[in-house]
């Protein structure tokens, strides 16, 4: 099913906030096995949002139209909608009992003149009652072709998607779709897809998209059949060659799973504690580890050691290396991995130094010059990485880079058991 989505609003237009809806519904719309083929953005314009809604009409099955449907005069994409696909409004006695209720429950005697326009709907729309707000959303179906029209606060449409746009779109398709997210670190999207080619090209059933994210490509899977129980076993070979292939740089197929999740699961498990001694991410990875639930069972205390003095004295790196190799070098992150250990009496640390920049950098230490060290039973693993990027990405680089070693340094400690 091709779908275009249009996002409406004047704000999206002028920059005022960030089109986070329509990466969310983008995103809804893969795992729904949905081919959005076009997003469109228009202004609180009844004229161009006329066209915009033709021109979608006449190119998908399926349009999604997001924003403008509460109550003020410059929410207008119902009215424009319902006038281009023909439809007369009408009140809807649910709604209107929805919007009484809602007003009731906080303690507003009447509604609002204004708001009874949200009671209106299209005639024969089907109708996706709204849990966290009045204005309700809609689907318009004509001559094989929909129109979806959802509300644009995020938390009022993340439900709606959930609860009523999910259900209605699958039961309006053949059979089932079910997806899973691969999550692989340390390769770059264009080395995974070269990787994956083939599979790529000669699939459609499971389908391979690949996601970009900071040091990690994450695969969306996706399977179409006659049952669920026949979905997972179409995915289920194309998830083992793709393990087979990316070997331990797959750290998760879960889609709720990140790298620190999975880092923290792993020192869980292996009933390790760890700790964090960091310079140039100046306590990024610290607060990585501390996002997930339960971090304090295997994180106690991390160190940021900013200059060369509290290299010394928290972590005990010697004079001597700092002046011979520098704050910058292989040897000060394996001493600083090495202090941390004992500075927090630990199982393993994590170290990270580098240049961040824009600053410092030189022809032998350019900006992006980073080590990275791990200590783990008596073994100091360091890494050395040039990131490209302005200050804030090489941080986050780092960090990720960071999160990896600690996860590898513990499945080849485990394994070499
Ligand atoms: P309301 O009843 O609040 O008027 P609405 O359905 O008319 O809801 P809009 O008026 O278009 O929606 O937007 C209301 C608010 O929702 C915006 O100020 C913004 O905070 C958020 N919002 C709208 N569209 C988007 C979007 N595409 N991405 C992220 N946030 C959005
Ligand atoms: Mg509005």
């Amino acid at each position: 099913m091709i779908v275009e989505m249009i996002s409406v609003g004047t704000e999206l237009l002028l920059g005022n906030i960030v089109n986070t809806n329509a990466r969310y519904l983008s995103e809804k719309c893969a795992m729904l096995g949905l081919n959005v083929y076009y997003q469109t953005t228009v202004g609180d314009n009844r004229e161009r949002m006329t066209e915009v809604i033709r021109t979608a009409l006449g190119r998908a099955d399926l349009v999604i139209l997001n924003g403008g449907l509460g109550p003020t005069e410059d929410d207008i994409t119902k009215d424009v909608c319902a006038e281009v696909m023909g439809r007369s409004l009408k009140e809807d006695p649910g709604v209107r009992a929805h919007l009484e209720e809602w007003y009731r429950l906080r303690k507003k005697k009447d509604v609002p003149e204004s708001n009874w326009r949200q009671a209106l709907v299209p005639e024969g729309a089907v109708i996706f009652e709204n849990s966290n707000g009045t204005a309700p959303g809609l689907a318009i179906e004509q001559d094989g072709k929909t129109a979806v029209l959802l509300p644009g606060p995020p938390n009022e449409l993340y439900p709606m998607v959930e609860q009523h746009f999910c259900p209605y779109i699958q039961k309006r398709q053949s059979g089932v779709i079910r997806s899973q997210m691969v999550k692989i670190c340390g390769y770059g999207e264009s080395k995974v897809e070269e990787m994956l080619l083939d599979l790529i090209d000669s699939q459609t059933n499971p389908t391979l998209a690949t996601y970009a994210k900071t040091r990690e490509v994450h695969l969306r899977v996706t399977a179409r059949a006659a049952t669920d129980e026949e979905a997972k076993k179409l995915l289920k070979p194309v998830i083992k060659e793709i393990r087979r292939r990316f070997g331990a740089a797959v750290y998760t197929a879960c889609e709720e799973e990140s790298l620190e999740d999975v880092a923290i699961r792993l020192l869980k498990k292996h009933d390790l504690t760890v700790t964090t001694a960091e310079s140039c991410t100046g306590g990024l990875l610290a607060a990585r580890l501390v996002n997930v639930p339960g971090a304090s069972e295997v994180f106690r205390e991390g160190f940021i050691t900013y200059s060369n003095k509290a290299k010394r004295k928290l972590l005990d790196v010697s004079k001597g290396t700092l002046r011979k190799y520098g704050a910058v070098s292989k040897q000060t992150a394996k001493e600083m991995a090495t202090g941390g250990v004992f500075a927090a009496d630990a199982d393993v640390c994590v170290a990270v130094t580098g240049i961040a920049g824009p600053d410092g950098g030189t022809d032998e230490k350019p900006v992006g010059l980073v080590y990275i060290a791990c200590y783990l039973k008596d073994e100091v693993r360091v890494e050395e990485h040039v990131f490209k990027g302005n200050r804030q990405k090489i941080r986050e680089q780092t960090v990720v880079q960071a999160l990896d070693l600690l996860r590898r340094c513990i499945l080849e400690s485990a394994d070499g058991k």
